[in-house]
């Protein structure tokens, strides 16, 4: 039998459960017809790119040497791609970034994965707070870390501090938060980031070492809140930014986002060379080189996101009319209202009979919950209130 890794081989083999979701969904589709399976699974945004992209890649696949577009770019990305994502941050955020702070990545996961292999020493611990994106379990420890999970605060799903401060540790290597939030909606204020900085700061000072702060930020722009969204390494220097054009561009499969990491953070030049050297170990330099260009040139333009906040309000008004507890979402497109039953494994199959896919949130570190995203075409919604109203009525 072939020797192989088994860490890689239970990876691969047990696929994540919105993944699961998603494929089953494509097989039912195939069978009643993709206009009658509700696949609420997966994060895959239902509105065009703005038309901006569209026209900036025609453009560069007409007018530019396809040798030089399609070509490599330097390992961290293109020179020109990083001085525009350099811009648009300073302007928006008043900040001071230049080209030599970014490291172009295939999208936020392997921006992730490029900081953790960046930061992991033997013993090293990863904090993250429930219900947390399932992912940042499987990237810690394929790079030797330990994920320790502070457990969700289920009213509001913001931070529970004292559980926070009992679970950091001289082993805390850094804390990874994403706001606004995958999969529970919630979104950090300016007040929650300042008590989180001043806890890093001082415990960075107790334990002698730097505390980072990972800010995965894949929904930076989709937010419903009337206060703006805090910039993160304005609150604490020791900010390293995982940014995405997944989500607010509507280009997940063009696998193109970000590392930040600005000057300000500790010991910067080997910080900058760990990352550049955790994308060469991992494989991942030059990410898409048309891409590279496309994200630069786009980086002030979203797509339409104010479906996302029609489809919120008409699935958190109609859920709680059935009965469902549902925070609020203050951005992103997921909501997580708590299942009718304990087991919301059990509940996600109860809903498949009415063609309904919902992820449980047990790999979310949340038991108890569903995750519906919302990121689809809003009369899919109304249609399929009628089959939540179904689901919900099993339970009375
Ligand atoms: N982080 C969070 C919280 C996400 O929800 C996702 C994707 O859904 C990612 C990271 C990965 O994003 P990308 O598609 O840019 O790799």
């Amino acid at each position: 039998m072939a020797r192989l890794s088994e860490q890689m081989i239970a990876l691969g083999s047990d696929r994540s459960e919105i993944r699961e979701a998603f494929e089953y969904g494509k097989k039912r589709a195939a069978i009643v017809g993709p206009e009658n399976v509700f696949d609420f699974s997966i994060g895959n945004p239902s509105v065009p790119a703005p038309e901006l992209v569209g026209t900036l890649i025609q453009q560069l696949v007409q007018d530019e040497d396809p040798v030089l577009l399609h070509g490599y770019t330097s390992a961290q990305g293109d020179l020109a791609a990083r001085e525009a994502l350099a811009n648009n941050l300073n302007l928006r955020f008043g900040t001071a970034y230049d080209a030599d702070c970014f490291y172009l990545t295939a999208g936020a996961a392997a921006a992730l994965c490029c900081v953790l292999a960046a930061m992991s020493c033997p013993g090293d611990e990863f904090l993250t707070f429930a219900p947390y994106f399932p992912e940042y379990k499987v990237f810690i420890e394929s790079v030797g870390g330990k994920l320790v999970v502070v457990p969700a605060e289920i009213e509001a799903f913001q931070i529970d501090f004292a559980a926070f401060e009992a679970r950091l540790s001289p082993q805390t290597k850094a804390v990874i938060i994403n706001s606004p939030n995958n999969p529970s909606g919630a979104v950090y204020s300016p007040e929650t980031i300042s008590k989180l900085s001043e806890i890093l700061v001082r415990k960075s000072q107790e334990y002698g070492h730097v505390i980072y702060l990972i800010s995965d930020e894949p929904y930076r722009e989709i937010i419903y809140t009337d206060t703006a969204l805090p910039w993160i390494p304005s609150y604490y220097n020791n900010t390293l930014v995982c940014y995405s054009f997944s989500k607010s561009l509507s280009l997940p499969g063009a696998r193109i986002g970000y590392v930040l990491i600005p000057k300000e953070v500790e010991d910067f030049d080997l910080v900058y060379a760990a990352v550049c050297g955790a994308g060469r170990s991992l494989g991942y330099v030059c990410a898409p080189s048309l891409f590279q260009r496309v994200a630069a040139l786009c980086s002030h333009e979203t797509s339409d996101l104010s479906i996302y906040r029609r489809n919120r309000d008409i699935l958190v008004q109609s859920l709680r009319e059935m009965g469902f507890y549902c925070a609020e979402p203050g951005g992103a497109f997921y909501l997580f209202p708590r299942s009718l039953e304990p087991d919301a494994k059990a509940f996600c199959e109860r809903a498949k009979k009415y063609d309904l896919l919902l992820v449980p949130s047990d790999s979310f570190g949340c038991p108890g919950h569903i995750r519906i995203s919302y990121c689809v075409p809003t009369e899919r919604i109304e249609r399929a209130l009628p089959k939540f109203r179904q689901l919900a009525e099993e339970y009375r």
